[in-house]
């Protein structure tokens, strides 16, 4: 292999959706891109593969809001360049217990911002949602903006761009070593090849903890795998993304959730944040406590669903300490940025992402304030500094 070959602007460590998106804006800016993925695009073993994707607006923090737009827009000039849909619009329902707080705040965030939405009870909400049960103590608030994202599509047409554009995109190779130098990244797969590049992005999600230590940077991400089910139509109201909105139910201290359906057969359900902690290379079993608690669920909210799913599957989940996104440079080497820690909901911000590390890299101020993402938040491995109020 020439020096010319092996030496690049940038390497991409990880192709999910993270990766692929910071691969697709480096590229855009004209920058030498070398994408280097263990697996293939969409694989079944990390965090962005499946059918579907919530994407939705209704954050208590307003970075987030601000990503979602931006995002979104992202998305859709995607579809155009492609000539064909990467998701679906199809409003959310947020539900929970008329007093209970989270709906104050997600309708004081929502006015705040401007967008649009309805606060919905009894009759009126079962009119419009037949697909779903409300208690007669309950309020929904729907948002008709939130949308159902392809996932799979959008992660292997990302692929598919990225090596239109000129990037080296790597399937089956394994980053082994990373070398950062003063001026330079060295990178070793595990069958010997290596690289170098100007800069690094780090975005290999469930295993990015590794690297973390590696690098002596002191954040811990704690991985989960979380169980989501795909339940079948019992009865002829449709289900799918149009006609059922997504949902996040807030009656229990773990929300459940569940997404219409796409592609695959079946409602896709689960319950946020419940999954066992692993380590992402743990063979994958079914977490049967946790599927009984989806199917019951399932059986209260959805009574025009099948309680027996028609499948069972498992994706990661790459927790930060404070649940809110790593993004930021490395503090002793300025030329490599960590993108981690996603906790479950990054999947619908991933070109914003690649956006904000791409400035990151070149100094420049990223689209968004990022200061919740700092890595200067942790003080140690696990511990967060307590919040100083200005
Ligand atoms: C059940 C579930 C539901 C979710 N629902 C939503 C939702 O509705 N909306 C939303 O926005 N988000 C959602 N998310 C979160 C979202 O999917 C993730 O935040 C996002 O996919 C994370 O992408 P990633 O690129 O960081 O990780 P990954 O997709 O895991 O990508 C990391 C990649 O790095 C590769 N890699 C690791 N180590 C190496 C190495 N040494 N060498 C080479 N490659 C390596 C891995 O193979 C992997 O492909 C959900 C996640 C799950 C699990």
């Amino acid at each position: 292999m020439s020096r010319r070959e092996n030496q690049y602007d940038v390497i991409v460590v990880g192709g999910g959706v993270v990766g692929v998106s910071s691969a697709y804006v480096l590229a855009g800016r004209g920058k030498r891109v070398l994408l280097l993925e263990r697996y293939a695009p969409a694989h079944q073993h990390g965090s962005s593969h499946g059918d579907s994707r919530m994407f939705r607006f209704d954050y208590e923090e307003n970075v987030y809001v601000e990503m979602a737009s931006r995002a979104f827009r992202f998305w859709e000039d995607l579809a155009k360049r492609l000539g064909r849909p990467l998701f679906r619009q199809t409003g959310i329902c947020n539900l929970a217990p008329a007093d209970a707080e989270v709906l104050g705040i997600l309708e004081t965030r929502l006015r705040e911002c401007g967008l649009p939405y309805e606060r919905l009870a009894g009759v009126a909400f079962s009119r419009r949602f037949p697909q779903l049960n409300l208690p007669r103590t309950s309020e929904a608030i729907h948002q008709p903006d939130s949308a159902v994202l392809f996932a799979d599509v959008l992660v292997r047409s990302m692929w598919d761009c990225v090596r239109e554009d000129g990037v080296d995109a790597l399937t089956e190779t394994e980053v082994a070593a990373i070398d950062p130098r003063e001026d330079r990244v060295e990178v070793t797969a595990s069958d010997g090849r290596s690289w170098s590049a100007a800069s690094l992005v780090l975005a290999a999600g469930g295993w990015t903890g590794r690297w973390l230590d590696a690098l002596g940077i002191k954040a811990k991400l704690v991985i989960t795998r979380e169980l989501l089910a795909y339940f079948p139509q019992a009865g002829p109201v449709s289900h799918e993304a149009g006609a059922m909105p997504n949902v996040i139910d807030y009656h229990t201290a773990d929300p459940f959730y569940c997404v219409p359906q796409v592609q695959v057969p079946g409602v896709k359900a689960g319950c946020h944040r419940t999954g066992r902690i692993v380590d992402a290379d743990d063979p994958e079993d079914v977490d049967r406590v946790n599927l009984a608690a989806v199917q019951a669920f399932v059986g209260r909210r959805c009574p025009h669903l099948f309680r027996n799913p028609v499948t069972v599957k498992h994706c990661l989940y790459t927790n930060s300490a404070d649940y809110h996104f790593i993004l930021d440079r490395h503090p002793d080497y300025s030329h490599v940025v960590v993108a981690a820690g996603f906790s479950g909901h990054g999947f619908k911000f991933g070109p914003v992402l690649g956006e904000i590390l791409a400035a990151k890299l070149y100094d420049e101020t990223p689209p968004v304030d990022t200061s919740l993402f700092a890595l200067a938040r942790f003080t140690r491995p696990g511990e967060l500094k307590p919040r100083t109020i200005a």
